[in-house]
């Protein structure tokens, strides 16, 4: 049975999702091949994309991820985007199992009149951008305005915040990139508004270790009602930027300037909590406010997008059907992650989350319920990529690529230098 034979499973995406689902199978399966397929040029997805260059300690499970590269067992194939380069049912031909991990990567508009000004950005844009995500590496926000405001009040909201307030020079020994460093030390941005449209007790950022909600709600009812002390009153003065967090606002418009050619502010409607518990929502009382600014952020949620016609998709929920990680009926198809629960939590919840989809697809293997017989693996989808022109990356070559940034990097005291440019790399890669 393929309990006793090799069975040869494929992860798409590589991601804290595509990595622990990765390390569960190898851990609890003697025998288990996993490869994963990332379209990236590079590992760890929005750990290396998403999370903030000043929260280097939050990086460290790149270290546990290498290790699982590192199995004689595991595989990375980098530069392979699935449902364009390979399809899922071609996929599933292959292996005894596919598990989708492909994450979250769109963002979810706004739906206002605006939106399209130059001058605002998804906030998932702007992190690709100080981050080093190719696609984003030619954004240049323009930061030479007094006043910036981030719709939505998450922590990616705050992230963003807390670059645009950072003074650049406490960024200059992070892996943030040199052409984000540089569009920084420009900016003149003296004002960020925080904006949500929901009160105090319903904001969704999360505290680094899961202490109570109480605990946040008293941080910042003490913060914002207060009188600062003679100390803290004489730093706030001081200091050269200022931010805030307006609470039951809901963006209604983004304001053009008297040319149209960019945003000069954005109309926000005042909103109050109706219902109670779960059911309470943010309503219209009917008044607006003009907030004026010259850069506009909206960070109000990612989005994960279908992969392949083949693949059942709810478009309202954002999330591949699945129980407990099983794709709805799909036999043989799993998901983790983001794509399984929609885009928020941090590592360590997906990290549960994707070693329990390990556990029901092992569970089925060992009930018989995956397709008996060999599998051929990675020689098939090879074999088809390679007739398609496709030329994917190894983990060895990711290895070359990191020891180029961390050199790099070594000149000016940063961690590492983010290649930016996937012609460059391949270059590196003697491509
Ligand atoms: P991802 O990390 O997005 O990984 C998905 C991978 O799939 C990517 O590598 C992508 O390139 C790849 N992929 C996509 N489509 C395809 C395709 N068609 N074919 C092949 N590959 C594909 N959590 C914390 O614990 N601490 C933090 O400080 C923190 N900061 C964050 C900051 C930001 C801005 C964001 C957005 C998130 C942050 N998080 C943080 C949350 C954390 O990043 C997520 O919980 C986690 O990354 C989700 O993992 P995932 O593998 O599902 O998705």
């Amino acid at each position: 049975s393929t309990q006793e034979q090799t069975p040869q499973i494929c992860v798409v995406g590589s991601g804290p999702a595509g990595f622990y689902t990765a390390q569960h199978l190898l851990k609890h399966h003697p025998r288990a091949h996993v490869d994963i397929f990332e379209k990236q040029l590079v590992p760890f997805g929005l750990v290396r994309f998403g999370v903030a260059p000043d929260h280097p300690e939050v990086k460290n499970v790149i270290n546990t991820f290498t290790q699982t590269a590192h199995s004689d067992r595991c595989a990375f194939h980098g530069n392979v985007v699935v449902g364009r380069d390979v399809t899922v049912p071609e996929l599933r031909e292959a292996y005894h199992a596919v598990v989708l991990s492909y994450g979250a990567e769109d963002h979810q508009a706004l739906g206002i009149p605006g939106e399209e000004l130059p001058g605002v950005f998804s906030a998932r844009a702007f992190v690709g951008w100080y981050n080093g995500l190719p696609e984003n590496r030619e954004l240049a926000p323009d930061l030479s305005c007094d006043t910036a405001v981030i719709l939505g009040q998450g922590n990616v909201a705050l992230d963003v915040a807390r670059i645009l307030l950072t003074p650049p020079e406490h960024l200059e020994k992070t892996d943030i990139t040199e052409a984000a460093l540089g569009v920084l030390r420009q900016s003149r941005v003296k004002t960020v508004w925080i904006v949500g449209r929901r009160g105090p007790l319903q904001v969704a950022f999360t505290i680094k270790v899961p202490r109570p909600r109480k605990r946040l709600t008293e941080l910042l009812l003490r913060t914002a009602t207060e009188k600062p002390g003679a100390e803290e009153a004489a730093r706030q003065a001081s200091a050269s930027r200022t931010w805030g967090l307006r609470f039951f606002r809901s963006p209604q418009q983004v304001l053009p300037s008297p040319d149209g050619r960019q945003v000069a502010g954005i109309r926000l409607a005042v909103t109050r909590l109706e219902g109670v518990g779960d059911t309470t929502r943010a309503v219209p009382t009917g008044d607006v406010e003009d907030l004026p600014c010259g850069l506009v952020l909206s960070s109000v949620g990612y989005k994960s997008r279908p992969i392949d016609h083949s693949v059942p998709f709810d478009p309202k929920l954002g999330v591949i059907p699945n129980m407990e990680g099983r794709v709805v009926d799909v036999p043989g198809l799993y998901c983790s992650g983001w794509v399984k629960r929609g885009p928020t939590g941090v590592i360590a919840t997906t990290m549960t989350d994707s070693f329990l989809t390990g556990q029901m697809l092992l569970q089925d293997l060992k009930a018989g319920l995956l397709p008996s017989g060999p599998r051929p693996g990675y020689v098939a989808i090879e074999a088809l990529l390679s007739s398609r022109g496709v030329r994917p990356v190894s983990f060895s070559d990711w290895e070359k690529l990191d020891a180029e940034e961390v050199s790099r990097g070594q000149g000016t005291g940063k961690p590492r230098e983010k290649l930016l440019d996937p012609q460059e790399m391949l270059r590196l890669l003697g491509r």
